[in-house]
């Protein structure tokens, strides 16, 4: 089947025209500065990248402009609008109403919809994405891959808040988690490489990118994850400070006589690696500081970050009962072998053996661990977007 992925982000869409028998990307693209002026559309396909500068309103202009951007005589890769059999959009926020991608339906947009209160900055966007596919594509079938479901496995007592019961069940206040395509995916597919049932494993999904989460998955569902309500909780990322004393929100408020929002945008945009440093959100620019130019604020970041994955991986084998596979994904986890050393120093008692020379990859699928190692570590790149075509695909075929 010829699926196109979909993720819509306020004023962007990225999409992948995937070829799901293989994975194989067809084209994939960036709209950008959709109902802004300037939008760009920049296409890849056969090798080429090609530009598009055309006013793009509404992400219903942005979809149009996609779809010719497929079938183009000189760019394109399909012949027709029709060759597209179905598509698959990533959803931010499913709450509890979701524990797996579903066939979009007016039931289904309308959940999404209830969903919006718990992740304001993103579902609307990707309403709007489906919204204009279904106005475009009235007869292809839609699938929603929610980054919440996988995580709706965990049990209450991990997803629960030890605050008033009440706010639960009025307010929808929970752990929800996200990344969870991404953890489903690098799960499954280090379950597979290693030749093992995902049945028989528990499995400790690092993604550290810009954004960063660790979920337990054991048997193949996730038992407990780093980020919570919202992605803010949990590990410190690039520039979101994850957990904090919650009581240092009124207490800044005082001191710097400053909105509960204005300390919450502090805590999402200015906290985390870059607010320790001061320097960058970019790992690569902390790793430069620290070890090149002695930089010690880009050093205590890069400890800081460290500690709480470290601490993390430790709470979830206890979690767990133990760990068979630890993975490293997404920019930092794939990509920073000094920074994997560093996280795993002094974890070996959970049973695994670093083999160093191993270790020294990036982006791209390696057990890193030595052979004589009880556990394995392993590197898999993530790929968000697979993981959605193929949960389109299989939907889809249900349906059929
Ligand atoms: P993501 O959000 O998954 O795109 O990850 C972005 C993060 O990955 C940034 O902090 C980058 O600095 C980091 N990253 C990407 N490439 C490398 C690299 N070669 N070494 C260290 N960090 C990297």
């Amino acid at each position: 089947m010829k699926i196109l992925v979909i993720n819509c982000g306020s004023s962007s869409l990225k999409y992948q025209l995937i070829e799901s028998k293989d994975g194989n990307v067809l084209a994939k693209g960036l709209a950008e500065r959709i109902g802004i002026n300037d939008s760009l559309l920049t296409h890849n396909a056969n090798g080429e990248k090609i530009k598009i500068k055309k006013d793009m309103k509404d992400h219903k202009d942005a979809i149009k402009l996609v779809l010719d951007a497929l079938v183009n005589s000189d760019y394109g890769v399909i012949k027709d609008m029709s060759e597209i059999d179905a598509v698959g959009h990533r959803v931010v926020h499913g709450g509890e109403y979701f524990t797996s991608s579903v066939l979009i339906n007016d039931d289904v947009l309308k959940a999404i919809t209830d969903c919006i209160e718990l992740a304001p900055l993103h579902n609307p966007a990707n309403i709007e994405g489906i919204k204009a596919c279904k106005q475009i594509m009235p007869d292809v079938p839609m699938v929603a891959v929610f980054d919440t479901a996988f995580h709706q496995t965990m049990p209450d007592y991990a997803y629960l808040y030890p605050i008033p019961y009440e706010y639960y069940t009025k307010y929808k206040i929970r752990r929800y988690g996200f990344h969870g395509t991404s953890h489903k995916y690098v799960s499954q597919r280090a379950a597979e490489i290693l030749n093992k049932p995902i049945e028989s494993l528990k499995i400790i999904t690092c993604h550290l990118g810009n954004g960063s989460s660790i979920a337990a998955v054991k048997n193949g569902k996730s038992v407990d994850t780093s980020m919570g309500f919202t992605p803010l909780e949990g590990l410190a990322m690039g520039t979101r400070s994850g957990s904090i004393d919650p009581s240092i929100i009124s207490y800044l408020m005082e001191k710097e006589n400053i909105t509960a929002e204005e300390v919450v945008n502090i805590l999402n945009k200015k906290s985390g690696v870059y607010g320790i440093s001061g320097i960058s959100s970019d790992f690569r620019d902390l790793e430069d500081a620290a070890f090149k130019n002695g930089n010690k604020r880009a050093q205590l970041a890069l400890n800081v970050f460290a500690y709480r994955v470290k601490k993390t991986i430790g709470s979830y084998a206890a979690a767990m009962g133990g760990v068979d596979v630890i993975v490293f994904t997404a920019g930092i986890g794939e990509n920073g072998p000094e920074v994997r050393e560093f996280i795993l120093d002094g974890l070996e008692f959970l049973g695994f053996k670093l083999d160093k020379d191993k270790n020294n990859v990036r982006g791209k699928e390696a057990i890193i661990s030595t052979a004589d190692s009880k556990v394995y570590v392993m590197v898999v790149p993530t790929n968000e977007e697979y993981m959605i075509a193929k949960d389109t695909e299989k939907i889809v075929e249900s349906i059929k």
